[in-house]
């Protein structure tokens, strides 16, 4: 068992404390409009939520498994497919029963935002891209050059604090953290 190797899957991208920040802050930023008939607590939970979902198949798979079976859930899982998810939001609406829609309807622009905006910081790739148009088409697209996956895990850490991608990342924390803190 190669136990760097489940670390990688976490320096593909961004990490999950920014994709919690972001979510947050499309949170904040959703209430601050006035006509939004939203529960403000509710609406933090499913912005933070949906801005983690796409990752949340490597808990539910399990990451020793994942390693063991060279499984990587950005081209072998339906939930880190975006068309998965606009498939599924179509299917709500025309499958799901009228009441259950008005109750979620507050909060589906914010959740529909959150997975977008997760995917498109995943796009920022380091190690890996996004399969933005998976199961069909496996290739991986990103906005940022793709480098190998080095063989150990201090190298992998010392390529992610000098890439770009940490850069950026630090620069989207502080500033979701000032927006955060900021009055609204
Ligand atoms: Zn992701």
């Amino acid at each position: 068992m190669e136990s760097h190797k489940v670390w990688y899957n976490y320096f593909y991208s961004m990490t999950t404390l920014t994709h919690i920040a972001v979510g947050a802050v499309i949170a904040k930023a959703a209430l601050s409009k006035h006509n939004i008939h939203a529960d403000p607590l509710i609406t933090y939970a499913v912005a933070i939520l949906f801005s983690n979902l796409p990752d949340m198949d490597i808990p539910l798979y399990g990451l020793r498994r994942a390693v063991r079976l060279n499984w990587n859930h950005r081209i072998h899982s339906f939930l880190h497919f975006p068309l998965f998810w606009v498939a599924g939001m179509i299917l709500f609406q025309f499958l799901a029963p009228a009441t259950i829609r008005q109750t979620v309807h507050p909060y589906e622009t914010i959740a529909l935002v959150s997975l977008g905006v997760h995917f498109l910081m995943d796009t920022f790739g380091l190690h890996r891209g996004i399969c933005w148009f998976g199961p069909f088409l496996k290739k991986q697209l990103s906005f940022t050059r793709l480098v190998s996956e080095p063989g150990l895990f201090r190298s992998s850490i010392a390529l992610y604090s000098r890439s770009v991608i940490f850069k950026a990342e630090m620069i989207l924390c502080v500033a979701c953290i000032f927006f955060l803190l900021m009055r609204s």
